[in-house]
């Protein structure tokens, strides 16, 4: 399995002091566990012990070794796809089931945050999706409208290139989608926040533990460590990206595509740089296929993402130096500004962009395939994956288990990605 110390993100750079966690020495017996150690893994935990179902977590690396302690920390109330688009592919219905579920995903992490009065820099003043296109500002503009006709929604606003242009401190864009349910956190913080939550509650959390291998004993799992075993009723596998076959006939590593996300983080902005870039201090993703996301952070700094290296380096120079063009493009008058700090991690990309919670086996369930979404949904995966666990259906629908089938010709998806970001990149390029 995977290994390596942390990244050097902005996230540990700034991290605040917290709980020590242990490996697991010895062998337990519990009625859930847990496999990983970041938003889905925690979150289900949290929710597990919600209803009084003892369960324990066991991580490989240390808690938000994975994407969860090195994501931009944007809580985004939509997915990738528009809901105009969902609801003429799935209908009214579905779609408003997955506008639902999309808010209550970030009131789940607003409500984690309460309840454990988790110090992580959490924010909810809303997230600004900039249009990249007049097609893009198009699909805005059609998903106000369908929140607004056919959700009961008037949350959500447009914003015209006028306002964007000065809300944003760019005129790279046609205009943004305003949303004021957005959120974003610290989330290396949080994850560890919420960690310590939870073993401070009674929830073993286990660090340094790969889970090697799943077999059955008994009427129960047994997962095999290098210090010691767990046996469960029940096993949540939690690992997205990180995802290796664990038990005979597993096939859930090959449904996702593992792809990297990478991050710089320039110095802190002098006063004038910062009036004049993103004065709005909103978090901001785009429409792009190759998305930038952005934001100001309490340092200062202007925090820049975007699509990492598709062979699975995860420090390729060429990467950020890619990230930086963007940068400039976004905001010249950055150009060439020192970055302090340049860090990546693994996401999981599925065909239909959506993640997918479901059983894998008698008593083993599983929550994965967030592509650039997985601050906020994470999180509801957690409730899903908990009620799961307690055997009750969840209802049926994008995200559930049914299609969420082997992505084809896996082995050859490294080629695959290449070529469809290389096509990505043109089409982002070139679309006005
Ligand atoms: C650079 C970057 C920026 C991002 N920005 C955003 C954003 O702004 N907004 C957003 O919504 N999403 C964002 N994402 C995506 C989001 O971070 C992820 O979807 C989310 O963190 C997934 O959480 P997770 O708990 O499912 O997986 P992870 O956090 O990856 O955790 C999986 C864990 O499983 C552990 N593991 C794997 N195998 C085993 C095993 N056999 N035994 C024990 N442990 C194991 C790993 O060590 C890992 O810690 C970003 C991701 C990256 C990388």
């Amino acid at each position: 399995m995977m290994t390596g110390g942390h990244p050097n993100s902005h996230w540990r750079a700034t991290a605040k002091p917290g709980a020590a966690f242990a490996g697991l020495d010895g062998d337990r017996q519990v009625d859930a566990l847990i496999v990983g150690g970041g938003f889905t893994g925690l979150s289900t935990a949290r929710e597990l012990s919600g209803r009084g179902i003892d369960c324990a977590v066991v991580e490989g690396q240390d808690i938000g070794w994975g994407a969860s302690g090195r994501t931009g920390g944007f809580a985004v109330p939509r997915f990738k796809m528009n809901y105009s688009t969902l609801a003429r592919e799935h209908g009214d219905e579905v779609a408003r089931g997955l506008f639902a579920q999309a808010v209550e995903a970030v009131d789940s992490v607003t409500e984690t945050v309460e309840a454990y009065g988790i110090d992580c820099g959490f924010q909810r003043n809303g997230h600004l999706t900039p249009a990249h296109s007049r097609t893009a500002l198009a699909g805005l503009q059609a998903d106000v409208d369908w929140l607004r006709g056919r959700a009961g929604d008037r949350t959500a606003r447009m914003m015209s290139r006028e306002e964007a242009a000065e809300a944003l401190g760019t005129q790279v864009y046609h205009g943004a989608y305003l949303d004021p349910r957005g959120a974003c956190l610290q989330p290396y913080d949080y994850t560890r926040g919420l960690a310590a939550a939870l073993q401070a509650r009674g929830v073993p959390v286990f660090t340094a533990s790969p889970v090697e291998a799943l077999r059955r004993d008994g009427g129960r799992w047994l997962a095999q460590t290098p210090g010691g075993t767990v046996r469960a009723r029940s096993v949540v596998l939690a690992t997205n990206a990180y995802t290796r076959p664990l038990l005979p006939g597993d096939d859930l590593h090959r449904r996702v595509v593992p792809v990297a996300s990478s991050i710089i983080a320039t110095r802190p902005l002098n006063s004038h740089e910062r009036q004049i870039t993103l004065p709005c201090g909103l978090p901001v993703t785009d429409t792009r296929r190759l998305v930038s996301y952005f934001r100001i952070l309490p340092t200062g700094q202007l925090l820049f993402g975007g699509r990492g290296d598709i062979t699975g380096r995860r420090d390729d120079p060429a990467v950020f130096r890619t990230l930086e063009r963007q940068l400039a493009l976004t905001y010249p008058h950055l150009k060439g500004i020192e970055i302090q700090e340049r860090w990546a991690g693994m996401v999981a990309v599925t065909l239909d962009s959506f993640p997918h919670v479901g059983r894998l086996d008698d008593g083993v369930f599983y929550a994965l395939g967030y592509g650039g979404r997985g601050v906020a949904l994470s999180s509801l995966m957690g409730r899903r994956l908990a009620a799961l666990v307690a055997g009750e259906t969840i209802a049926p629908g994008p995200m559930g288990d049914s299609g969420f089938d082997p992505v084809p010709f896996h082995a050859w998806r490294r080629t695959g990605m290449r070529i469809m970001t290389r096509y990505y990149q043109v089409r982002d390029l070139f679309e006005r």
